[in-house]
């Protein structure tokens, strides 16, 4: 159950983290390492699966209540948790370094400033974004009928995140499901228990009533637990592996799942795109957070003419690169998260190598420092037929292919079971935009690379095996209520020409449905109206 991080530089590092992970399992406890030293951040007690189902029983009880909150209520109680989380912001980001072993900067530039910015935009716009809706029904309004959708919360929303983000994805995602009226119940990654601590807090001291917002620690059985108790909805964001098993179980009773799994992210730059943008671009796109993040530029695929200058660029922007652990402010590269997750690294390095691809930079860990550190590695001569162009490997590798044409670069970027994001980089926007249009991925960026996650406003999904469903935007929203249908008769004196008992008259009246009504056209329904008369006249009787 405990996380066993092993340290390969430092022996009593990891019989010291043996014995703790001995003595946690008796005390049932989750031990939070850093990754990039190794030191205990903190000890979280695991939530035993009848904990969770009585943790969402609970949530369903404060549901009833929670429901009725006007959305001005709701928005004060979310603006209030932005105040806390704005008043302890470095206690944060570094609780978030210590336990994912990311840069503290990094920390507040891709968790806190955006987890602000949407709890700002759904404080102020979920009303407006739910409003209920009138909808055109044509000619039926002809007969004195409206229709009109009403939004409802779905209840318990579980949520279920990946490590990586492990502060802004459940946080953003608790703070849409209940301003959308719904409870919630969170299992964080046991990589990453005290951040899920800490959303909790930050909720409770901003006054939520008890219970909309609870936290149900432990690894995968706890995740399990929490499908199996049948929350109105799952939000998950982790693997393709893990997410088809929480599809799986949550079909037993019929709980829907937005499924966030993972990517192997193309960057397509184009040899009239500015190459010093596109290099500082790939260089953050596929760095930032030690490679492990969903949208990270996993394959890059830069035109022929090109292919020198974009490489040098990028090999004399890694090189520069500080790696360190992440409380320094002048670190850019941290920790990886797991022993589990460098091993992937260093099995698709191993297989760029053994399939003709060239290493330029890095390609190993760093000896020099003793945690879970890999260095930033750029690799050429890569191709689509390679493993590890194919597999996502949620590391600090920069894989560089090269094309000839444009339809090539969409037929590269289109080879990959993913489709999350994407990235075009070229002078020329009405050409960025065809191809944009034409990648198979949820989000495409024309000279800008991973970032939308971070714009709450708009919506978050993946295409074929990158997920199910969307977070963010109005789309995300959507996901997180169930839309109810109101249709009003306001005239109400007369029967449905389509009422029983039916007769001669009825079916020649429904044929006249079909040839004229169903047109949508005025003038072709008059050509019933006789018809119509005769039938109601026929029911009047
Ligand atoms: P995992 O699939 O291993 O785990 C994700 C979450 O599911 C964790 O909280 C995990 O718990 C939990 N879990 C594991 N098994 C079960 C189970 N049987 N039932 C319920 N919950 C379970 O993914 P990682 O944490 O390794 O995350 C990395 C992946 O996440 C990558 O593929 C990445 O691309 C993807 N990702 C996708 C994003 C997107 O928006 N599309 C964003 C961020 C990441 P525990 O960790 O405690 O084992």
């Amino acid at each position: 159950m405990n996380i066993v991080t092993n340290f390969p530089f430092c022996d009593i590092l990891n019989q010291k983290m043996d014995a703790v992970a001995k003595e946690a399992d008796q005390t049932n406890e989750i031990v939070s390492y850093n990754p990039a030293t190794g030191a205990e951040v903190g000890r979280v007690p695991i939530t035993s699966p009848e904990d969770v189902r009585t943790a969402v029983e609970r949530a369903r009880t404060a549901f009833q209540s929670w429901k009725k909150t006007s959305f001005a209520e709701r928005a004060v109680y979310i603006m209030k948790a932005r105040e806390m989380i704005l008043s302890q912001i470095d206690e944060i980001a570094h609780l978030i370094s210590a336990e994912s072993g990311k840069p503290f900067g990094e920390a507040i530039s891709m968790e806190i400033a955006p987890v602000l910015d949407l709890l700002q935009y759904f404080a102020r716009n979920t009303e407006k974004l739910l409003r209920p809706a009138r909808v055109g029904i044509g000619l039926y309004a002809l007969l004195g009928r409206s229709s009109r959708i009403v939004y409802h919360p779905l209840g318990v929303v579980g949520i279920i995140p990946a490590w990586n983000y492990p502060f802004s994805i459940p946080l953003g995602e608790a703070a849409m499901a209940l301003m959308a009226g719904n409870t919630v119940v969170i299992k964080p990654s046991e990589l990453t228990p005290l951040t899920g601590l800490k959303i909790e807090e930050i909720f409770e001291k901003a006054g939520l009533p008890a219970n909309c917002v609870q936290i149900a620690s432990g690894a995968g059985e706890t995740g399990a637990a929490l499908v199996d108790a049948a929350p109105g909805k799952i939000m998950f964001t982790g693997s393709v592996a893990t997410g088809k098993k929480i599809a799986t179980a949550a079909a037993q009773n019929l709980t829907s799942v937005v499924l966030e799994l993972g990517g192997k992210d193309p960057m397509i730059v184009f040899a009239d795109a500015n190459l010093e943008l596109a290099a500082g671009a790939a260089v953050w796109g596929a760095f930032c957070n030690s490679g492990q993040s969903c949208s990270s530029v996993e394959r890059l695929y830069v035109q022929e003419g090109a292919a020198e200058e974009l490489t040098r660029k990028i090999i004399e922007k890694t090189r520069q690169l500080k790696q360190d652990t992440g409380y320094k402010e002048t670190t850019s590269v941290g920790a990886m998260s797991s022993e589990r997750q460098i091993a992937i690294v260093e099995d698709h390095v191993e297989d760029f190598r053994a399939a003709g691809a060239k290493i330029e930079t890095g390609g190993r860990r760093n000896p020099s420092l003793e945690g879970l550190f890999y260095e930033p590695t750029v690799i050429t001569n890569a191709s689509n037929d390679m493993r590890a162009m194919q597999e996502e490997t949620f590391g600090p590798t920069l894989p560089i292919a090269t094309f000839a044409t444009e339809e090539d670069a969409i037929r590269l970027a289109n080879d990959s079971e993913f489709g999350l994001t994407a990235s075009v980089w070229t002078r020329d926007h009405a050409k960025g935009q065809r191809v944009a249009e034409q990648i198979e991925a949820g989000s495409v960026c024309v000279n800008e690379v991973l970032y939308t996650h971070g714009i709450g406003q708009t919506p978050w999904g993946g295409f074929k095996n990158s997920g199910r469903g969307r977070t963010h935007g109005r789309e995300g929203l959507m996901e997180l209520v169930q839309p109810q249908h109101i249709h009003v008769n306001r005239i109400a004196l007369l029967p449905d020409a389509w009422w029983m008992p039916y007769s001669p008259t009825a079916v020649m009246t429904f044929r006249g449905f079909a040839r004229y009504f169903a047109t949508g056209s005025v003038l072709q329904t008059a050509r019933m109206l006789p018809q119509l008369l005769k039938r109601i006249k026929e029911l009047w009787k």
